[in-house]
């Protein structure tokens, strides 16, 4: 077997991995998704990136998925004249409507919205929350805060303003812009930043289909205020991402842990696939070697069931791009193996408030629960799974059963999307065959799955055959 790790790889591409060698040596290495982050870079390196990313792809026969992370209406404040300036505690800080050049107590907010919806006693954050002001009073033009928590202030670092409700879509003028130039440039996913609502996602996926693009659409959790509509976000979603650099500043670090597990517990049971971001490996951005916290977070998050990890600065801009992701990979290699992931299994077919009593289950539903029953008992190394959208197998992936998924389909779109799922080996077939068995037991030879008496197969209408029977089959397997 040529891969390992059931958990996916979501590499973030910057200066550190935009030349070719390191993108094959990243490839080679085991990345399945390749990031390109839109709050960085002008569209013409993003285009080089993609062109280098597939062009390189192709040459080893890599199956990479390109993932545009959107930027969203990330705030940022204006710049200083001098810098960096230095906040002090019990100090005041003004932020002013008026585009001016900042210096030690005042500096310019771009964010007309915010000076309608902010309130004396709200708390914002500015530099990733290294620093925390109180608002204090309200003029036209100007919010006058104290300064909690002072710290070195730089010209547009971020500014975060937790459950302060700025009425705003979370899909942006320049997120379309960006939008329409990944999707013309062939991407395969977009991660959509901020997310506050379902409709901010709906957003994202008629925008989308203006363009004519049909793109694996991934709500990025990063908000206070998102939490509490959860449900209808992951619904709304194709996949979710635990972005815990921003999240980690909107919410009370001390929570961090309890709401990823949460929110990974959430998407898993409604079969969207986690990827869990930020910090993983941060320490490796300049050393050779990750933290025991750094390794220990990795291995926690897939014990969540996490379906993907993350590499943000590491690969961006980073010492040592690909050693951050083979560490990753060894990780979930020995976490994988030394982990039984029986309690994922059991709870990853709860309904989502946890009751699965007198439940009405759909047939799809049914014959995935049926399927990790029967996976679980019988010796069988692979589950064979042909599928158009990919929900079959994520519906089946979200168990964390022990056999590797062979997701098989016609649909390069539908593969790409299944590049984020734990355990799913996305494999592209010319056609259907009209009996699976010879097919089947050729291919699951030829990707070195071997031992067993039986493969698994389960396989459901469609969209072309809508009144297909539901079925799972068991086909004989002698290796
Ligand atoms: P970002 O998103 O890196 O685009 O900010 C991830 C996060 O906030 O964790
Ligand atoms: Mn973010």
């Amino acid at each position: 077997m040529v891969r390992r790790q059931k958990t996916k790889t979501v590499c973030t591409i910057g200066p550190s991995t935009e030349e070719a060698e390191v993108m094959e040596a990243m490839m080679r290495a085991g990345m399945d998704v390749a990031r390109l982050n839109f709050s960085h870079g002008d569209f013409s390196y993003h285009g080089t990136l993609i062109k280098r990313l597939r062009s390189v792809a192709a040459k080893i026969g890599h199956p990479i998925t390109i993932m545009a992370d959107l930027p969203g209406p990330k705030m940022r404040i204006g710049t200083f004249a001098r810098e960096p300036v230095q906040l002090l505690q019990g100090g005041r800080f003004l932020l002013t409507a008026l585009k001016i050049e900042g210096d030690e107590t005042t500096v310019y907010c771009p964010i007309p919205e915010l000076f309608e919806a902010v309130r004396p006693g709200h708390r914002l954050f500015l530099n990733d929350g290294m620093i925390e002001l109180e608002v204090e009073q309200i003029r036209d033009s100007e919010i006058e805060c104290k300064i909690v928590v002072g710290g070195v202030l730089r010209s547009r670092k971020g500014l975060n303003a937790p459950y302060i409700d700025l009425g705003a879509s979370a899909f942006t003028a320049r997120d379309r812009e960006c939008l329409e130039f990944a999707l013309a440039n062939g991407v395969d996913a977009v991660s959509q930043s901020f997310v506050g609502s379902a409709e901010d996602v709906m957003a994202v996926r008629k925008a989308a289909e203006e363009c004519g693009g049909r793109p694996f659409v991934i709500a990025k959790i990063e908000r206070a205020d998102v939490l509490d509509r959860l449900d209808e976000v992951i619904e709304a979603a194709d996949g979710i991402m635990i972005a815990r650099g921003d999240l980690g500043v909107e919410i009370p670090i001390e929570e961090i842990a309890v709401i990823q597990k949460r929110i990974a517990a959430l998407a898993r049971r409604r079969g969207r696939p986690v990827i869990t971001a930020t910090q993983m490996l941060e320490s490796m951005t300049r050393n050779i070697r990750p933290t025991r916290a750094e390794a220990t977070d990795v291995a926690n998050a897939i014990i969540d069931g996490t379906d993907a990890v993350m590499l943000s600065e590491e690969s961006a801009m980073g010492k040592y791009p690909v050693e951050a992701l083979k560490t990753l990979i060894r990780i979930a290699i020995a976490t994988e193996s030394m982990i039984d992931m029986a309690a994922l299994r059991s709870n990853g077919c709860n309904s989502a408030d946890g009751n699965n009593e007198g439940a009405q289950w759909t047939a799809e539903e049914a014959v995935a629960r049926a399927m990790n029953i029967l996976a679980m008992s019988f010796d069988s190394p692979a589950i064979i799974c042909p599928t158009d959208s990919g929900a079959t197998a994520r519906r089946i992936a979200r168990f964390r059963m022990p056999q590797w998924i062979v997701a098989m389909s016609q649909s390069k779109v539908t593969l790409r999307g299944l590049s984020f799922s734990y355990g799913v080996l996305p494999l592209h077939i010319k056609q259907k065959p009209s009996g699976w068995n010879d097919m089947v037991k050729q291919l699951v030879r030829e990707l070195g799955i071997s031992g067993g008496r039986h493969l698994l197969l389960i396989e459901g209408p469609s969209k072309a055959h809508p009144n297909a029977n539901h079925r799972i089959e068991m086909i004989p397997f002698n290796d």
